[in-house]
């Protein structure tokens, strides 16, 4: 049976960048592979919409927002962090770590900060120092408008704005330098289409500014002070994710031969039209400000998630994300971030056909396939 994966990380990685990735080894401080890692810098820039530097850390995106956290925030500092989902949790959690000041607003699931409660938060504490965003939560697949909030944030305080921009970036228009963010954090295994192990994180002039000034922190390995010091250079402070980086740059020039601004818009227009079939198909959406990323959808009255699941994989070999926290059991997402096209959002309606018909969920068979035909038809 042929497997799909409909999960908002890891993502499927296009036959061409795991081909690049089957090539021998190359040594890290040779300048063959600095040559390509100064590509991969330059089209992190283009990716992240800034002249500021990128930089590449191996590990996971959370080594990339405990490395933001760890390396501009000491004891004490004060942070705010936005809590509508297990990511926004994760900031919370790191601050807590770093500093032990953190000043944490939550908000219910599904739905998205507003711009002015940010502001009346920083009213509440002007000596904060951060605050802490999720552009894409994908828990929850809610989208925030990190335009706005950036905004907000910067007319009422000199707080550094960090944004986790994990499943955004590549799905969510953003620009890093004009709007004002100070960090922002993504992961190869999300919308650059590679498979788990790197962080990219790009650092603002003011975010570099207090790296550079501070004394080391009780970090080592993810600190960003080395990094940028190394980036400079087209180098990494340690042995990096040689083949990864390798198979980054192949993801990379696939992104930018599509463009930056149609990556966007593919991911709006897949969002809708799985939307749009689910809907057909009788099934809620669940979030009041949907991701670009992946879909969150009520699970129909009755259908037992595990039962649900078991026919969509193993009868389908279709994988997607089930609900997690409170909403385990209850709620299932769908990934179309990263290499997704039209078709596949047939194939994961159509599979979603087969498996309630299977349960004997009543509905109009094709529905949810026709009306995903129909969104792209009109567009
Ligand atoms: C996946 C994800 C993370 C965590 O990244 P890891 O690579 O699993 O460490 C953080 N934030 C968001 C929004 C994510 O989607």
């Amino acid at each position: 049976m042929k497997k799909r994966l409909f999960t908002p990380g890891p993502t499927p990685v296009p036959e061409n960048v795991m081909l690049s990735m089957a090539a021998p080894i190359i040594h890290h401080r040779n300048p063959e592979f600095m040559e390509i890692l100064q590509q991969v810098h330059e089209d992190l820039q283009y990716l992240f919409r800034t002249t500021q530097p990128v930089v590449v850390m191996t590990c996971s995106g959370t080594g990339g927002m405990e490395s933001a956290i760890s390396s501009l925030f000491g004891p004490g500092d004060k942070v705010i962090t936005i809590n509508g989902g297990k990511f926004g949790e994760r900031w919370g959690e790191l601050v807590r770590t770093f500093t032990g000041n953190c000043i944490e607003e939550k908000v219910e699931w599904g739905t998205a900060i507003q711009p002015e409660r940010i502001a009346e938060l920083l009213g509440e504490h002007p000596d904060a120092r951060g605050v802490c965003l999720t552009h894409s939560e994908t828990s929850t697949g809610t989208a925030s408008d990190i335009k706005a909030l950036c905004a907000a944030i910067r007319e009422a305080s000199d707080a550094l704005i960090l944004v986790d921009g994990i499943t955004a970036i590549g799905a969510h228009e953003f620009h890093f330098d004009d709007w004002g963010a100070d960090i922002c954090i993504t992961g190869s295994q999300k919308g650059l289409m590679m498979p788990p192990g790197l962080a990219l994180i790009a650092v603002s002039e003011r975010a570099q500014d207090i790296v550079n000034s501070r004394h080391e922190r009780p970090q080592f390995y993810l600190s960003l002070k080395k990094a940028l010091k190394s980036h400079a250079g087209n180098d990494t402070p340690f042995t990096p994710a040689v083949t990864l980086i390798i198979g980054l740059a192949e993801a990379l020039r696939m992104l930018r031969e599509e463009g930056i601004e149609n990556v966007w818009s593919r991911h709006a227009r897949l969002a809708s039209a799985c939307r749009q079939g689910c809907e057909a198909l009788g099934m809620r959406l669940f979030s009041s400000s949907p991701s670009f990323a992946v879909t969150p959808v009520w699970l129909p009255e009755g259908v037992d998630w595990k039962a649900f699941n078991k026919i969509l994989k193993v009868g389908n070999g279709i994988t997607v994300a089930a609900g997690q926290d409170d909403f385990a059991g209850r709620i299932f997402r769908i990934s179309h971030l990263g290499y997704y096209d039209e078709l596949d959002m047939l194939s994961v309606i159509g599979a979603l056909e087969f498996t309630l018909s299977d349960m004997g969920v009543p509905f109009e068979i094709g529905s949810g396939v026709a009306a995903v035909q129909r969104a792209f038809l009109a567009d």
